[in-house]
């Protein structure tokens, strides 16, 4: 295969780099004041929220803590079902913790609204959402994320953490693929 540019393969760049920056700095000093004096725990899910999670937790001046869960959603193709299977369980008991899922996107919301019954029947003290983006075109069900960056429109996007066929993660930025990729 040869290299080439990473940025060629987009037909738009949605968000860049530096506002992806500016705006988790400002969730962090919210996250810090509504938790100050509080233990926290980030809850990523993996594997799309790794770059926010590794962005947003060395932003925070708190000493916090950090867990990862894999999930998968059945469904057909690119549509989400709701119907979640875990593949990789926490390690950590949430019972009285004050519980952040960090998520790349919510596009139906429907993992995520599993996600956070799940966590909820664990008996934690708090559990909040923190999410880089959200589609609202494309919301089956409500959510109510306390920590939101950026809305976007109905695309598929990727970049920072964001996949295509696993690829396209470690894109700084986040884009619009170009069609002739799916070709
Ligand atoms: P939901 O259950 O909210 O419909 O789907 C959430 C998951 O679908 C996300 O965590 C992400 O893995 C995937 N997803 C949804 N929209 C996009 C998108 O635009 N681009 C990429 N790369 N993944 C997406
Ligand atoms: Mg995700
Ligand atoms: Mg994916």
């Amino acid at each position: 295969m040869e290299p080439r540019d990473i940025d060629g393969d987009l037909t738009e760049i949605l968000i860049e780099e530096e506002a992806i920056r500016d705006r988790l700095a400002e969730l962090c000093r919210r996250i810090e004041a509504d938790y100050a004096g509080k233990d926290l725990l980030l809850v990523g899910v993996l594997k799309g929220a790794v770059m926010v999670m590794a962005d947003l937790a060395r932003e925070l001046k708190h000493p916090i803590a950090m867990d990862w869960m894999a999930v998968s959603s059945y469904g057909s193709g690119t549509q989400s079902s709701g119907v979640v299977r875990i593949l990789k369980d926490l390690d950590t008991d949430l019972h009285g913790r004050n519980v952040l899922i960090v998520e790349d996107i919510i596009d139906s919301g429907l993992t995520l609204s599993w996600l956070l019954a799940n966590l909820k029947s664990r008996e934690p003290e708090s559990v909040e959402i923190c999410a880089l983006l959200r589609k609202p075109d494309a919301a089956r069900v409500d959510i109510d994320v306390k920590y939101l960056g950026f809305d976007i429109p109905n695309q598929f996007v990727v970049g920072y953490g964001l996949d295509y066929d696993e690829k396209y993660r470690n894109l700084r930025s986040v884009g619009v693929l170009a069609p002739h990729i799916y070709a």
